[in-house]
């Protein structure tokens, strides 16, 4: 197989990065599982915008403290400036945020905000946009959309990236050759036993990563969302309470039914609170009490979250919600510049898989659909005016290597953990 671009992952990040580049490039995008099965199909509250000129300041200094002043200045320079022209791109494309009356979007609010920015479609943004991107991409005859297929290794080349070692839907290994190739692998949480994540997002690219010396940065840097929904049972994805709930107004409380904390406090704050409390009570779990929000705006603006806890058995309009904080997002990753690009020649990665310290330490809410989207159009922009590559034939590939998937992702996964609890430990 021979692709000008390789894109591993059909998440926002992925899916946006194959609409930038040039419609006369051959452009193969691979997703481990069904193209739905992404986290940016189950994004929530919404996307951040610098909605004026007058809330530059105020839009930086947020995004700053909530990541404890870590964040690399010019990414979030970036990611602030780029946030306009990326929303054009995704309204060009079909997107349809929320808007009043006259037209004009209206902005939520999520915690560590100082100011209403941000843009969503009811309690469902990512679906309305990654849909829409899907759809966009599916139109365009140059991108070749092949799902269940997994990538299992880069092939290096006099230390550059000349194409992956991928298992196709056959549950054949294969090799690909690509000019460049595009990790927008996403997060990391099905390493974890408690995330809001999807089970097969384990860190692939960052186990690569570690195999060929490319570097990484701050693996170490994980985020715990605050209020996911509490079963005592379930093994499975926990479902995210969006914090845009707490922004419209809902309200924490212990086991005697007594507010103990702000609950527009970042991420990583709150949910230092919530473990205290709960070790507190004696509990695995708080309340969360959605009632403050007025019912007509709750089932406008939050109909998913709504109708999901009346499946789990609770009236959100009528009673108080169990929540607990587990794994939700990966602020490290595979070490980027402001394009996208890796250590390793021709070797991008853009999206949550991806690091320049734009979150720093904690993310900013609502920052991450924006980032992903700026960062993957930068890089679809860099690989665009690369000088053209020099095509030599693959060089030979052991596929017998590959031939244990199970033992291979045994490995990575046990890599990728060893690598964040060293950071750790060396904090
Ligand atoms: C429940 C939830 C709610 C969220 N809400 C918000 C929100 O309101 N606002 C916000 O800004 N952010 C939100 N986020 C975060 C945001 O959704 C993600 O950070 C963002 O969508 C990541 O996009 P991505 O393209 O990097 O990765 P993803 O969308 O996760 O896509 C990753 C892709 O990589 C593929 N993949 C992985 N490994 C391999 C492999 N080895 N081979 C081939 N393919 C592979 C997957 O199949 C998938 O297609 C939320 C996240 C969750 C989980």
């Amino acid at each position: 197989m021979e692709t000008d671009i390789l894109i591993v992952g059909s998440g926002c990040s992925g899916l946006y990065c194959a609409l930038c580049l040039p419609d006369d490039k051959k452009i193969t995008v691979i997703t481990k599982s069904a193209v739905e099965e992404s986290d940016s199909f189950l994004a929530q509250g919404g996307i951040c915008v610098l909605k004026d000129e007058s809330d530059f300041d105020s839009f930086f200094e947020d995004t700053l403290k909530a990541g404890h002043y870590e964040n690399d200045r010019e990414s979030v320079k970036i990611m602030i400036e780029s946030s306009r022209d990326v929303i054009s791109d995704l309204v060009g494309f079909g997107v349809d945020f929320c808007r009043d009356d006259d037209g004009n979007f209206r902005y939520t609010r999520e915690g560590a905000h100082s100011q209403s920015r941000i843009l969503y479609h009811k309690d469902i943004t990512g679906r309305e946009i990654t849909s829409k991107l899907l759809a966009r991409a599916r139109e365009r005859a140059n991108i070749k959309i092949l799902e269940n297929t997994t990538l299992l290794d880069i092939i290096e080349q006099s230390g550059e990236c000349v194409g992956a070692v991928i298992l196709n839907n056959h549950g054949e290994t294969k090799t690909i050759k690509a000019d460049f190739t595009v990790l927008a692998t996403g997060g990391i949480g099905g390493l974890f036993k408690h995330s809001t994540n999807f089970r097969h997002l384990t860190g692939d690219a960052l186990a690569i990563a570690l195999d060929h010396g490319i570097a990484l940065k701050n693996p170490d840097y994980v985020q715990i969302h605050p209020t996911t929904l509490y079963s005592p049972n379930d093994r499975d994805r926990c479902f995210l309470i969006s914090e845009s709930v707490r922004g419209e107004g809902a309200k924490l409380y212990n086991k005697n039914m007594e507010r103990f904390v702000d609950e527009l406090l970042p991420r990583d704050l709150l949910t230092k609170a919530i473990h205290k409390q709960m070790a507190l009570d004696g509990s695995n779990f708080v309340w969360e009490d959605l009632r403050p929000i007025p019912e007509d705006i709750l089932r406008e603006h939050f109909p998913n979250i709504v109708e999901h806890c009346r499946s789990k058995g609770y009236d959100v309009t009528k009673q108080c919600i169990p929540v607990v904080p587990a794994q939700h997002y990966f602020m490290g990753g595979v070490k980027i510049d402001h394009f996208g690009k890796t250590s390793m020649p021709n070797l991008y990665a853009v999206g949550e898989t991806a690091c320049n310290s734009v979150h720093g330490k904690n993310r900013l809410a609502s920052n991450s659909l924006l980032e992903s989207l700026v960062f993957a159009k930068r890089a679809a922009r860099d690989i665009n005016q690369h000088p053209a590559i020099d095509h030599r034939p693959l060089p030979p590939v052991d596929l017998n290597r590959y031939a244990d998937i199970k033992a291979l992702e045994r490995r990575y996964k046990k890599i990728v953990l060893e690598e964040i609890n060293r950071r750790n430990e060396n904090v």
